[in-house]
């Protein structure tokens, strides 16, 4: 039998090795998921929210040992592996209170049993294939799954490779609140795995990842009439306007750069910054990069972990290099960091230009330009210079002037003097290279659902 090999990246030692599947057994879970579905969407909505509910209190329950799985196989700060699943909690809340609503079958005309009633209901997609990523494991996965469960779906989970543990303890507790065994199923294996799980007759594809892994799914179900989500990555950029109050832009920014080690989909990846302030603002940003302390992610105090994936090394060294060549000053950082595992000096650079790789394509990493714009035109117009559309921010004291500015960025979500933020609520989508679909919000409760339109007349 295949074997998946978990490594510490703070360490690089194995910390665990995980029985994997192949095609054979993918296409075993698929029969089981099939032949379950039907079953499930007639459990009555009331029943599968309480399972909902139950595994939000497992979730409560054991958040400090989950912490320190997600710590051990991404890396993460443990204090921020602790954040994902207490932010956790108000996602859940949120599919607990909204998934009646969204779900609720509609009259759009006529009355009740006159002469003619048209409705509108939502169906369940049938068997759904969950792709995820690893750098919010809860989250992007339960984004998903939970409101695919909730609909009536059943649910073929491929966490990745560098999550696999986390997406064993998903199913655990979901079976523990529940949920019948056949109706989530988690599969254990790389993109060979995800491979075979396509090669299905699935009714639903959602996927976070990279984009190129995207096209690659997107090519393998094209010509197949399923719905396909595909929720990927962002090169997400901040205008930091002249009359800012500099230390608390600094700070605010820093952090939506840096947090999770950089590898947030949504982290600031790019700076732009009124010229009027842009040396007062670059001092104070360096200074903040500069205090964020590097080291075992199971240390409380540790603000900056270790990269989760080692090939991500050579592609930071690689954005560096590149814009070195090209004219780019590195203020702080620049070069990977010595020790056992794999690391990455948090690093700013200046003198940057939009020919350059780390101006272009997403860094996922501790790794930031910074530039000054003359005008809100230009810092628009920058902004959009990119194949990517996720988030995009501006700070500034002004909100007409930021709302003015933000309606003419291509980007799915936008902020105002904040960054880096997810909101249950909101509907979480991309533009461009970003993806297509979106979870979240009560369209993201819909997303797992077909609506059937019912004439009915009474004669
Ligand atoms: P990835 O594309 O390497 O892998 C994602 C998943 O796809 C993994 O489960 C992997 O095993 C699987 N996979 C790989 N090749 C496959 C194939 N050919 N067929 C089917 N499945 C395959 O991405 P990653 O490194 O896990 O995640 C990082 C990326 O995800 C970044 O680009 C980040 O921006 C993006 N991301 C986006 C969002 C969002 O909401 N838009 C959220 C989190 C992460």
């Amino acid at each position: 039998m295949a074997k998946l090999s978990v490594v510490n990246p703070a360490t690089g030692k194995v910390a665990a090795t995980l029985p994997a599947d192949d095609a054979k057994s993918v296409a075993a879970k698929y029969r089981r998921a099939r032949e379950a579905q039907p079953r499930w969407a007639r459990v009555r909505l009331k029943e599968r929210l309480a399972t909902i509910e139950r595994f939000r209190a497992l979730v409560v329950r054991d958040a400090e040992r989950l912490a320190h799985v997600l710590t051990t196989e991404v890396g993460k700060p443990i204090a921020q592996s602790r954040n994902e699943l207490k932010g956790l909690l108000p996602r859940l809340d949120f599919f607990l209170e909204e998934t009646a609503h969204a779900l609720r079958s509609e009259r759009v005309s006529g009355e009740r049993g006159g002469p003619m009633e048209e409705r509108i209901s939502h169906e369940p997609l049938g068997v759904v294939a969950n792709i995820s990523a690893w750098n919010y494991p809860w989250f992007v996965g339960s984004n998903v799954f939970v409101p695919a469960l909730l609909a009536g779906n059943t649910v073929l989970y491929k966490p990745s490779e560098f999550a696999a543990l986390t997406g064993a303890e998903i199913a655990r507790l979901l079976y523990e609140a529940g949920v019948p065994q056949d109706v989530f199923i988690p599969l254990v294996g790389g993109g060979a795995v995800g491979e075979a799980l396509l090669a299905q007759p699935v009714d639903g594809v959602f996927f976070t990842g990279s984009v190129g892994t995207g096209r690659k799914i997107a090519a393998a179900v094209a010509g197949r009439m399923i719905k396909v989500q595909l929720e990927l990555g962002g090169k997400d950029p901040i205008y930091v306007c002249e009359d800012v109050d500099v230390a608390t832009a600094a700070t605010g920014i820093a952090d939506g750069a840096f947090y999770n080690t950089g590898q947030s989909c949504c982290s600031v990846e790019r700076v732009y910054v009124h010229e009027a302030i842009f040396d007062r603002f670059v001092e104070a940003f360096v200074a903040e990069v500069r205090r964020f302390r590097r080291g075992n992610p199971e240390d409380e105090s540790t603000y900056i972990g270790p990269l989760t994936r080692a090939p991500q090394v050579k592609v930071l060294e690689a954005q560096v290099k590149d814009a070195l060549a090209k004219g780019a000053r590195v203020l702080t950082g620049g070069k990977r960091a010595k020790g056992p595992g794999h690391w990455f000096e948090p690093t700013v650079l200046v003198d940057v230009r939009h020919d350059m790789a780390v101006m272009r394509e997403e860094s996922f990493g501790p790794v930031i330009g910074v530039m000054p714009v003359a005008s809100d035109a230009q810092a628009v117009e920058l902004m959009n210079d990119t194949q990517y559309g996720l988030t995009a921010g501006v700070y500034t004291r002004d909100r007409a002037r930021a709302e003015r500015i933000l309606a003419q960025v291509r980007s799915g979500s936008v902020y105002w003097n904040c960054c880096d933020r997810v909101s249950p609520r909101l509907p979480w989508s991309g533009v461009g290279d970003s993806g297509v679909g979106l979870t979240l919000s009560r369209y993201g409760i819909e997303a797992f659902t077909r609506p059937k339109a019912w004439h009915l007349r009474s004669a």
